[in-house]
């Protein structure tokens, strides 16, 4: 439903075409905010759908927030370097590309403007970068991913977490979410026995050590020595060497809040930015 282009519903599929247009002609800025996630192995303990049942709950948040409407244009991500693993499925690159810009193709053809990006899974950046660039020449709007709070005691907390335990996937931050979100597709009981068996060459770890004496340059020999598939360097598909079990909904509670209102921030502002004439 939406009224005077105040919406109390927010994902497009939720509202009828009356309601959509309301929106539309009333919301002074209409911003579409689109949550791209991943059906892709996350560790023997959490869902297949771990990243795109992440994305849906922020990005509602984010549409609460901010009076947005709220699209996922598709479950499946760009995910081929977890297809070692059973479960996973990937789009390839050509498809998903073609995935996200006619999505915004098609909403750019009813009118809209601004296009606000969040991704619950990090391999979908580089095809979501292009598709970017591509869809600001091709269908002239405006399309920006925002990342953030860095700043924050939680973000921090995070951030020191992948740098030093190499907490990327399947690890204590995500198992946070997951157990904040969607407890009751969590197995945490797979973990009983769990031991870190991210296994990678004694240099290249040498080289991932946060408190190595030339820290910036090593870490990147590190990620350039990375071998490309999950299962060349993990055999339970978690990649980081803190425990999981150590999770903490709560933190996620806070983490998701701090989020949910960056981006309403980052909109409320970014609407009082007129539409640039080169977007004309
Ligand atoms: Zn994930």
């Amino acid at each position: 439903m939406s009224e005077n282009g105040k919406l109390n519903r927010y994902w497009l599929h939720e509202l009828t075409r009356p309601a959509f247009e309301d929106w539309l002609e009333n919301e002074p800025e209409p911003v579409i905010v689109l949550g791209l996630g991943a059906i892709e192995q996350h560790g023997p303990h959490l869902p297949l759908g771990t990243d795109s049942l992440d994305t849906m709950s922020m990005i509602e948040e984010i549409g609460k927030r901010s009076n947005s409407v709220c699209v996922m244009p598709s479950w499946v991500g760009y995910s081929p370097h977890h297809m070692g693993f059973k479960g996973t499925i990937t789009f390839s690159e050509e498809t998903y590309l073609g995935v996200i810009l006619d999505t915004i193709s098609s909403l750019a053809e009813h009118g809209v403007k601004r296009f606000v990006f969040y991704s619950g899974h990090g391999g979908n950046m580089p095809v979501l970068n292009l598709a970017m660039q591509i869809a600001r020449r091709k269908f002239q709007v405006m399309c920006y991913y925002a990342m953030g709070p860095r700043g924050s005691e939680v973000g921090r907390k995070i951030m020191e977490r992948m740098v030093k335990y190499n907490d990327l996937h399947s690890g204590v931050n995500e198992t946070s979410a997951a157990l904040k979100l969607f407890p009751e597709l969590c197995e945490m009981w797979r973990l009983d026995d769990w031991e870190p068996m991210l296994k990678v060459d004694p240099k290249v770890k040498e080289y991932m050590d946060p408190d190595h004496p030339e820290s910036e340059i090593a870490k990147q020999v590190a990620d350039a020595s990375r071998e490309p598939s999950t299962h060349h360097f993990t055999s339970d598909g978690i990649y980081g060497t803190n425990d999981p079990r150590a999770a903490d909904p709560e933190e996620y509670t806070k983490r998701m809040d701090e989020r949910a209102q960056y981006y309403s921030d980052f909109i409320k502002l970014w609407k009082t930015v007129p539409v640039p004439k080169g977007y004309r």
